[in-house]
């Protein structure tokens, strides 16, 4: 801990990059190993443009109680400390999978979002995007403007990145000195070269999740534990460095 706190101190363009598990300690489930209702579908077969095709009422059934868990819950610790890492300086960005919006709402100022948020939908039709406050009332929801079929604007399996917050993360990837990767599998790609294309430019990688991810091999660092309990520490670490 103490000497990725150092190195973190001493960078010059550290970024993060995280996956749903920064997000588990807000109640927001991973996929890897998600609860409850929907235990028994794979993500895969619910976040794809076949599914949505196939079945729309059931797929935003899926998204109407992701959004309902998402709207209920707060930034935890782990979102804070990166927040507060940005304002310290010693951070550049975060570069998230996630789609929850939560990086922002804890303070997150640049936050590359890979694949989308799911307070945006699309139409299906004409291909207006709206931002949406609140979970989804009626299923299907209906474009407001040509009632089109509206789903919403994130990415999923088998579908291209949005080209912006992409190439960001690519610039931003190649220009990095230091990545902190935290709780993600490392297995969806194209997100998962974000870290090894940081690797090859030369950035040191630390990697914070309580199992083994398929990153693990790129780790220069390797701190097995929980987002929320490590995050907050390596904060107070780094704080004492920069003193
Ligand atoms: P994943 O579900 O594949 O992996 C989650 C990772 O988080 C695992 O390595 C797990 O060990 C780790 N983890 C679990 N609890 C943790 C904790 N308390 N602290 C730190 N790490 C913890 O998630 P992924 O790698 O992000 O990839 C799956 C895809 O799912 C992403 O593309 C993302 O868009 C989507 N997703 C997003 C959300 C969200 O927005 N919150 C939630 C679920 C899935
Ligand atoms: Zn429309």
């Amino acid at each position: 801990m103490e000497e990725v706190a150092r190195a973190l101190a001493a960078s010059k363009s550290a970024v993060a990059f995280t996956g749903a598990g920064v997000s588990a300690e807000s109640g927001v489930p991973t996929f890897r190993g998600a609860g409850g209702l929907w235990e028994r579908y794979r993500p895969e077969e619910l976040a794809t443009p076949e599914a949505f095709e196939r079945d729309p009422d059931l797929v935003w059934r899926w998204y109407k109680w992701r959004q309902e868990l998402i709207y209920a819950a707060d930034p935890n610790p782990a979102h804070l400390a990166l927040a507060e890492l940005e304002r310290l300086g010693v951070l550049k960005a975060v570069i998230t999978q996630n789609v929850d919006g939560l990086h922002r709402k804890a303070g997150s100022r640049r936050v590359v979002e890979l694949h989308g948020n799911i307070w945006r939908v699309r139409c299906t039709s004409c291909g207006r995007e709206f931002p949406v406050e609140k979970p989804v009332g009626e299923i299907p929801p209906r474009c407001p403007i040509c009632g089109g079929l509206l789903r919403p604007a994130v990415v999923w399996f088998g579908e291209p990145l949005p080209r912006g917050a992409w190439e960001e993360a690519l610039s931003l990837a190649s220009s990095a000195d230091f990545m902190l990767v935290v709780g993600t599998s490392g297995v969806v790609y194209p997100a998962a070269h974000i870290p090894r294309i940081a690797k090859r430019n030369g950035a040191v990688i630390a990697v914070v999740d309580p199992g083994e991810t398929a990153l693990d091999d790129i780790a220069d660092f390797k701190i097995r534990g929980k987002a929320a309990e490590i995050l907050p520490r390596l904060v107070a670490e780094v704080r004492r460095c920069l003193t």
